[in-house]
């Protein structure tokens, strides 16, 4: 059994033995790629730690008799847990190990006692993150044998946080199944850091770019300064562009303590460039040489020390990349139909037309599924396919939310496509432009690579409006946080509701209401637990009664005659509070278990007695509204946008326009219907004057104001709304990189307008 393996001796496969973070700076190391060196505690010695000492049957003693659900008894057993692990004695020979290697470490630098960076290391990559909780623990500035020890031990005990114990009880993951490996790595003093990406991070351009600042990589990463940019023609390595920003603070090691402490940049460096061109060029050719070695475009961070450049991160980037229409084959372009580009991206693929959901087996991977209008039981078809196009619906449908969300290319609302196409003929879609063309015009092999990898693309930029994230699907959360988004700004709840096949009321008439909380749980946890402690608003069930007629006990829905107009949002869950509760002791537990970034947000509302008796029913449950919980409306009718100040009085932490409907409701434009999909504006005059005056009560009052309908996904309306002053914005996945440059170039925008006026009055 290896205890200890260095990470030369490490490639990507080893996920098992040094998961996932030791995987990959192995493979790094091996790629001949300059990665700070170090070596990996691997999985195995964990598991010996756990047998050969005793603690693991001592620690499902604890688990077994443990009821998750009572938040007290738990928090109790993790802290037990831990104790246990981090008292227990390490075995002697994996001590002798750790020591041996840390000391060879110590060695090969040439320094005695070397600060490392002792970091936990999820073995099981198809375990959600949440399994493992603990693989956030990083411990930096380690220094010194016992030290070492020490903290390897604190990574193994991170295992068992309260969070984490939870989460896999929920899930019905063994205790005993899940291992963790430690990383242990110099810790770089860096002169100089930055991030690189190996192509254009938004139009994916063979260009380079890096983003430098003084001092250790956190000022970058966390955008706490503006840093230098310069863009690097790839092939030639020619500098482009570049531009020298004013770089305040730097992150520093300090030499007495060992922290990272924040520190002013000396005025002779503030406005110096950071790199100079030797520099550009070695950090350009590393670039290549590592998209070269994952044959895909990477996002890296790295740093400087004295004349060393050191790789300390690679990921893959995924922004959303048009593929190109092969050479030679615009001639032969023949456009079908034109409709809506509801989710950007170009797909080929072989016709599938579905006319009810006992056909969606049709559906291979990588086929088009071509639908009327897509429904949330056609979902896992939809994950299938390469593209979607459909006859009705306007941008804010079904079928583009999802696909949106799944990153899949859609067109929508082309009228007839249904009737036009035979199944099995060969399509190309630009969901942009919302084309359909004959055959097949792009290489779709290509496409398929694309698709595979996840979206890894955080956005360094700082803006103080915050920018976040809507999130319909659960499992779509990682992508969606892998935008780097300040949060959820939109957590719709009728998805999950929806793929169970069952109607809520169902489970509440046959007395199964925790059966529905657990639902409600385990897809809300996925979300909270992902982007913790960034935010969650939670938005409470809204579907129109037409979703939900098909479902296991919906037989009794009634037929609206305009469903968008009617039992729908807080309305029915006023009506039906059995539901309304449910959610609400869903949320309860969650935030028992610790999950206190969840908010609470109606939808749907017209008049301030529906926010009173919500929040009297959240009373009803136990939570305490805008004070153990964030409690907020949407701002969707234009009757909750002109009484705004008696929402306020009623009492109400923030606001979100949801402007798929207010505009259809102040435009008298069913949001679904093509036929009228034409004059559907959500920048009209009306929804924005709607819009004005909210964003100036609630900042009077100071009430939040944010965004989560399309328009916060439109960069042209998002530069009026930050004029106005909203607080955040919540965007589609696709769409956050784009809203969050907007937001930033607007903010500075408004400072140098103030700053002018300041100087020159005007
Ligand atoms: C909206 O109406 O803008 C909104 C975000 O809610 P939904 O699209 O779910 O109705
Ligand atoms: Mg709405």
């Amino acid at each position: 059994m290896e205890l200890i393996k260095f990470f030369e001796e490490l490639r990507k496969e080893d996920v098992d033995v040094a998961g996932g973070k030791g995987a990959n700076l192995g493979e790094l190391t091996q790629a001949g790629i300059p990665v700070p060196p170090g070596f990996v505690v691997t999985s195995a010695t964990y598991q010996k730690f756990l047998e050969e000492t005793g603690v693991f049957d001592e620690i499902m003693g604890i688990l077994n008799d443990l009821d998750v659900n009572q938040n007290k008894e738990l928090q109790e057993a993790a802290r037990k847990i831990k104790k246990i692990i981090i008292g227990a004695r390490m075995p002697d020979d994996t001590r002798r190990t750790i020591i041996e290697a840390y000391n060879a470490l110590c060695h090969r630098i040439g320094k005695d006692d070397v600060f490392v960076a002792i970091r936990s290391s999820a073995t099981a990559e198809d375990l959600p993150e949440a399994s493992f909780a603990g693989q956030q623990d990083t411990f930096l500035n380690v220094q010194g044998n016992d030290d070492v020890l020490k903290y390897v031990q604190k990574c193994w005990a991170s295992l068992f946080g309260a969070r984490a114990i939870f989460y896999r009880e929920e899930n019905n993951f063994d205790h005993d199944k899940v291992y963790i490996a430690v990383v242990v790595q110099e810790m770089v003093n860096a002169d100089k850091a930055g991030v690189m990406f190996t192509v254009h991070p938004s139009t994916g351009e063979e260009k380079i770019l890096i983003e430098a600042a003084w001092g250790l990589g956190e000022a970058v990463v966390s955008g706490t300064v503006t840093p230098d940019t310069y863009w690097v023609e790839k092939e030639t390595g020619k500098i482009e562009e570049h531009q020298v920003s004013e770089k305040n603070v730097m992150f520093v090691r300090d030499p007495d303590q060992g922290k990272t402490v924040k520190l002013p940049v000396p005025d002779d460096l503030k406005n110096k460039q950071v790199l100079n061109d030797d520099e550009i060029s070695r950090l350009t050719e590393l670039g290549r040489n590592i998209h070269n070695h994952y044959q895909f475009p990477q996002d890296t961070e790295w740093a400087i020390e004295g004349d060393r450049i050191f790789m300390l991160q690679s990921r893959p980037v995924t922004t959303l990349q048009e593929v190109t229409v092969e050479e030679g084959q615009e001639i032969e372009r023949t456009i079908i139909t034109k409709g809506l580009g509801a989710s950007p991206g170009m797909a080929a693929g072989t016709v599938k037309i579905i006319s009810s959901t006992d056909e969606l087996d049709k559906v291979q991977e990588g086929d088009i599924l071509v639908t009327v209008m897509t429904t949330p039981d056609m979902v896992p078809a939809m994950k299938r396919a390469n593209g979607i196009i459909t006859d009705e619906g306007g941008v804010t449908c079904h079928a583009a939310i999802v696909s949106r969300e799944l990153g899949i290319p859609c067109v929508v609302g082309t009228g007839d496509i249904t009737k036009i196409l035979t199944e099995n003929s060969m399509v190309t879609l630009d969901g942009s432009k919302g084309l359909v063309w004959e055959g097949k015009l792009i290489d779709t092999s290509k496409k398929e690579e694309t698709t595979e990898q996840p979206a890894m693309f955080a956005s360094p930029l700082l803006t103080v409006t915050e920018v976040k994230v809507n999130v319909s699907m659960p499992e779509a959360a990682k992508k969606a946080a892998a935008t780097g988004a300040d949060g959820v700004g939109l957590l719709r709840t009728e998805h999950m509701m929806l793929t169970t096949g069952v109607h809520p009321k169902k489970y509440l008439r046959e007395g199964r209401e925790d059966e529905l909380i657990r639902v409600l749980v385990e897809n809300i946890l996925k979300v909270v637990d992902t982007f913790y402690p960034k935010p969650v608003w939670y938005r409470t069930l809204d579907a129109p009664t037409d979703e939900f007629q098909s479902l296991d006990g919906g037989e009794d829905e009634p037929h609206e005659h305009n469903p968008m107009l009617g039992w729908r949002g807080i309305r029915r869950e006023l009506d039906e509070p059995e539901i309304l509760k449910a959610e609400f002791k869903a949320i309860k537990k969650l935030l028992e278990q610790g999950y206190t970034n969840i908010g609470i947000m109606l939808p749907l509302l017209q008049h301030p007695d529906e926010l009173k008796e919500a929040k009297n029913i959240a009373r009803e449950v136990g939570l305490k509204p805008q004070e153990d919980i964030e409690f907020g409306i949407m701002v969707e009718t234009p009757a909750a946008a002109m009484v705004i100040e008696d929402f306020i009085a009623e009492g109400l932490d923030f606001v979100s326009f949801g402007t798929n409907d207010l505009t259809q409701y102040t435009l008298a434009i069913d949001r679904n219907n093509q036929q009228v999909a034409g004059l559907y504006s959500e920048g009209h005059p009306a929804v924005l004057k709607l819009i004005e005056r909210v964003i100036i009560e609630c900042n009077k009052a100071g009430v939040k104001t944010s965004i989560c309908g399309q328009a916060g996904s439109i960069p042209s309306i998002v530069e009026k709304l930050v004029e106005l002053g909203i607080t955040s914005v919540s965007a589609n996945t696709d769409a956050v990189a784009d809203v969050r440059q907007t937001v930033a170039r607007v903010e500075k925008k408004l400072l140098l307008k103030a700053a002018r006026k300041l100087m020159y009055g005007n």
